[in-house]
């Protein structure tokens, strides 16, 4: 047989050990007419002396048809749980912010939308749904999945959603399923217990389903939303799609500040225009700017990249996603970039 086997050798007498172990795999191939072939992977005190410690996190994005048919457990997105459960980053802000300049890509009426739409979603980030205990019944033919959480997390999360409110237009919605769910009904109360700490803003409720009708209906009415784990997911998703493009919107996961910041665009690896320069670089360039801001606390650099993005806009300079129905006009106009190319736009802005 054909075997692949990763090494994690790890400190001290780790390395001398396992060569030793190796050896003796290496015999027993030989003896039985094995392969075995070997995969060195660096952990504890020898990973930190290659890489060092990172003080921020950039992500790009996994995942795509190549891999959907992988048993649960190496789907790509679980190195994304991982990784987030890891850094203990539980919560998730994304801005769902629309351009001006690109009101011709946002799929609602001018009069719904008005100057333009400012969101954010705070999103709950490793509890709830996607982590609580899950499972089938012996004949298969029931399953479940369960939704959970604990007071501190939802502290956490509200908490954070008045302090973003504060630095904003002082409004916090916290959407839930209230009505029929316990958890929910949890988060109310946690809501209800630290309100008056953030006296100088509004706090109100509103059931997800409602929510979900609201933000096409009536955007702006929301100023920040906080929320739990699935529903964030989606209400994200569709308040993205109501700002223009996926390709616009960045995102911070953070933690309790003793750790890193984890930053990434909200949309994922987009197989279809993977490798051929059409992908818009934005949300991910912005993203770079909440790495600085909140990571490193350097307001100044993080505004300099937003203005410059505001300024290439405002240039004109559109990929495909953000052109809109303005497409053929872009193109003809000479407007129309791909992904290289709309970041020397930026960097030039800079
Ligand atoms: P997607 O966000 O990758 O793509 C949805 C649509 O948006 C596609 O038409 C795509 O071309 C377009 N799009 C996305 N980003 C774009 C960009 N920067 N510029 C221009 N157009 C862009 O979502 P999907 O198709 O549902 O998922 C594809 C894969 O990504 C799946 O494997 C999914 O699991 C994975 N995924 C990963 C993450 C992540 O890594 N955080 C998030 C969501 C989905």
């Amino acid at each position: 047989m054909n075997k692949k086997i990763a090494l994690i050798p790890g400190d001290g007498i780790g390395p001398d050990i396992v060569r030793e172990g190796v050896r003796v795999l290496d015999a027993v191939a030989k003896k039985f007419g094995h392969s075995f072939t070997y995969e060195t992977v660096l952990a504890g005190g020898a990973a930190i002396d290659k890489f060092g410690e990172s003080d921020a996190v950039l992500l790009g994005a996994v995942g795509g048809p190549k891999w959907d048919n992988v048993p649960g457990t190496l789907r790509p997105e679980k190195a994304l749980l991982g990784l987030r459960g890891g850094m203990k980053v539980y919560a998730n802000l994304r801005p769902a912010v629309m351009f001006k300049q690109l009101s011709a890509a946002c799929p609602l009426k001018d009069e719904i939308v008005g100057s333009g739409l400012d969101i954010l979603i705070v999103r709950e980030l490793t509890g709830g749904i996607y982590f609580g205990e899950r499972g089938r019944n012996a004949e298969n033919t029931e399953a479940w999945d369960t939704e959970r959480y604990t007071k501190p997390e939802i502290e956490r999360i509200v908490r954070l959603g008045f302090e973003s409110a504060q630095k904003r237009q002082k409004r916090l919605c916290v959407v839930d399923k209230a009505n029929i769910l316990e958890s929910s009904r949890l988060w109310r109360e946690v809501a209800e217990s630290v309100k008056a700490d953030y006296p100088d803003v509004t706090l109100s409720y509103m059931y997800v389903d409602n929510a979900a009708m609201q933000l096409v209906r009536n955007p702006r009415q929301f100023d920040v939303i906080a929320t739990s784990n699935m529903f964030g997911d989606i209400l994200s998703d569709e308040a993205s799609q109501i700002t223009g493009s996926i390709g616009m919107l960045a995102s911070a996961s953070l933690g309790d500040g003793t750790g890193p910041g984890l930053y990434e665009p909200i949309h994922g690896s987009a197989p279809d225009i993977a490798g051929q320069d059409k992908a818009n670089p934005l949300a991910t360039i912005l993203s770079c700017a909440m790495l600085l801001r909140f990571d490193f606390g350097m307001e100044k650099e993080a505004k300099a990249i937003e203005v410059a993005v505001e300024k290439v806009l405002d240039q004109g300079w559109r990929t495909g996603d953000i052109a809109g129905s303005d497409f053929d006009a872009v193109k003809a106009a000479g407007k129309l970039v791909g992904t290289a190319k709309m970041g020397d736009l930026v960097i030039a802005a800079i």
